[in-house]
This record gives C-alpha cells, sequence and structure tokens, in this order.
C-alpha cells in the first residue's frame, strides 16, 4: 500500500446504531425545513446508498443539530433516458440505511415537489462545467446545478456535503455557491472505495463478472499516474500518458483523461497547487468516473487517492 491511504470502517447497517431517534420522511421543502432545527447539514444524493453516501453522513453528524439527506433522482440531470431508466432504487433499504446512521430527515420529493411546471429556470455555470463531463454529457451540469440551488434555496441548510468522487461535480457547486452568494458552506468528503480500489458508485450493481474486473482498470491506471506524480513528474502529458496507456492496457477506453485545477477545472499543463487527474470510461454499458488529487507542495506532489474500505461495500451485499 503506497503513500496517501486512508482506511475507514464507514458504519454499515449490521453494526450498533449511532442514533435510535426516529428518522423523519418528509416529501415537501416546508415539511423538511420544519423537521430541522439548529445547524442543518444537507446530504444531496440520488439514493441507492452505499459507503461512499455514508462517509458524507458521517462527517454531516459530526458538526450539525439536523443531518438532512435527500434523495431524489434527477431527471434534469440525465443526458440518455436509458441510463435513467437503469438508475438503481431502493427506497426501503435507503431509509433503513439513514436510520441507522443517525439521519434526523430524509426529504424524498417527487417529480411535481421538485419541478411543478417544467422547470422554467435552469442554472447554468460557465466555464467549470464547460470540459470533461459538461463536454461529454450535454446538458448534465444544468441539471445538477438546478437541482442543487433548489435543494440549498428550499431546505437552507448551514452546510452541504459532497463527495470528491464526482469532482467536478463538486467544483461547479462551489462556484454556483460563490456566485450566488448562497449562505452555505460547501463541505468535501474523500473517495470512498471498494477493497481493491473500485471507487463506490450505485452504478457499480450493473457491473458483473469481466466488467467488474475490468472497472478495476480504472482506478489502477489512477493510482499508476498518482505513483509517478509522487515519485516527481508533475506534467500533464506524461501523467495523463501513464493513465491513458494502462487504460487501454486494461481493454478500457476512456472518454477523456485529463489533469485540471482542482477549483476551476481548468485544463493544466503541469501539476499546480490542488490538480486532479480525472477520467470516464464505458464499462459494459455503465459509465464510470473516478478521479485522484494531486496536490503540489514546493517540490513535492502528494496524492489523495480516497479512502479504501476494509471489507466489500454494502452494494456487494
Ligand atoms: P449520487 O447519489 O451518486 O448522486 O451521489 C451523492 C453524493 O455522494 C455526491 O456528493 C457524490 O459525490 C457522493 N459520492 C458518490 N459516490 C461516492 C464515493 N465513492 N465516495 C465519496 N462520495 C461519493
Amino acid at each position: 500500500m503506497g503513500e496517501g491511504w486512508a482506511r475507514e470502517g464507514v458504519q454499515a447497517p449490521s453494526q450498533p446504531t449511532e442514533s435510535s431517534a426516529p428518522v423523519r420522511l418528509t416529501g415537501t421543502f416546508a415539511d423538511a425545513r420544519a423537521a430541522s432545527w439548529g445547524t442543518v447539514a444537507l446530504v444531496p444524493t440520488m439514493g441507492f446508498l452505499h459507503e461512499g453516501h455514508l462517509s458524507l453522513i458521517r462527517t454531516a453528524r459530526d458538526a450539525a443539530d439536523t443531518v438532512l439527506v435527500s434523495i431524489f433522482v434527477n431527471p434534469l440531470q440525465f443526458d440518455r433516458a436509458d441510463d435513467l431508466a437503469a438508475y438503481p432504487r431502493d427506497s426501503h433499504r435507503d431509509l433503513e440505511l439513514c436510520r441507522h446512521a443517525g439521519v434526523d430527515v430524509v426529504f424524498v420529493p417527487d417529480a411535481m415537489e421538485m419541478y411543478p411546471t417544467g422547470p422554467l429556470t435552469r442554472v447554468t455555470v460557465a466555464g467549470v462545467a464547460d470540459g470533461m463531463e459538461g463536454a461529454h454529457r450535454p446538458g448534465h451540469f444544468a441539471g445538477v446545478a438546478t437541482v442543487v440551488t433548489k435543494l440549498l434555496a428550499g431546505l437552507g441548510p448551514d452546510r452541504a456535503h459532497f463527495g470528491r468522487k464526482d469532482a467536478q461535480q463538486l467544483a461547479v457547486v462551489r462556484t454556483l455557491v460563490q456566485d450566488l452568494s448562497l449562505p452555505v458552506e460547501v463541505v468535501p468528503g474523500p473517495t470512498v472505495r471498494e477493497p481493491d480500489g473500485l471507487a463506490l458508485s450505485s452504478r457499480n450493481v450493473h457491473l458483473a463478472g469481466a466488467n467488474r474486473d475490468r472497472a478495476l482498470g480504472i482506478s489502477r491506471a489512477l493510482f499508476a499516474a498518482a505513483d509517478a506524480a509522487e515519485a516527481g513528474e508533475r506534467s500533464a502529458e506524461a501523467l495523463v500518458g501513464v493513465a491513458s496507456r494502462a487504460m487501454v492496457h486494461a481493454g478500457l477506453e476512456p472518454d477523456y483523461v485529463a489533469l485540471a485545477d482542482a477549483h476551476t477545472m481548468a485544463p493544466l499543463a503541469e501539476v499546480e497547487g490542488e490538480t486532479v487527474l480525472a477520467t470516464a470510461a464505458a464499462v459494459g454499458g455503465v459509465r464510470l468516473i473516478d478521479n485522484v488529487v494531486l496536490t503540489a507542495t514546493g517540490p513535492s506532489i502528494v496524492a489523495d487517492r480516497g479512502t479504501l474500505l476494509d471489507e466489500p461495500s454494502l452494494l456487494h451485499r
């Protein structure tokens, strides 16, 4: 195991509960607000929860009076109807996981509560949303920015927690919060991975057999580039080359492999400050994204690969 690793055991439902208080299930913004008190931490999700979500919930729990989890499979951010239809859903399981994790309020709006008129207003974030995922998924980030803005405006949390797994989404959310002067602190959480390195994603339930093995090529490629960066390689061309070749060698065809500033998502020629090396690839019809964070501190580079679970995730149980 190289440097840049952290290990954590995220609380699973079979383990003792942190809270015995019942979780409040709400379907309207007004009810969710009424059920919240004191300092409110929001964890927005699309459900089918796993330890990546639970890690955000645990950080939220540490410093808030009310932990509010929203579950909404947001049609606006899907660029393909078949992807939306296939997105995994299990609201009973999600509610149980939230209860065991000590969540206070779960907000599960229906489409009418979220988009009664259409919606007619969309939030678009220029620049930071244009490359990488934005270039490959037309309209995706306008859908994300619109739903996140609605959740922040309608629920009024003090803090909102987002995973680094979706590095560009995190940058888009930080940008819109700053540009619209929204009174909320955006708190990033580490990418949580299976013991072998595969980044957790609700979509992973659609990976089986050879595709599950092939998917591992994504994190392995990024880790190979992270190793090279920690050994002193700073150039985008070289690091992208290491990751791209490893992916092709693993039988993957990446949509892109890119080195970008972690806050602006502007392409970089070399690692500078906080940088992400990000990629996306479809494996057996399942589109997966992943990244490592490379931070230059003086002459050295520190790679943050996220946290590894000790045991296979809930997605495999
Ligand atoms: P999703 O339900 O996939 O829309 O994700 C909801 C939130 O969980 C987002 O902030 C994601 O970045 C975060 N998330 C998803 N997968 C992971 C993961 N493997 N590690 C950390 N955070 C994650």
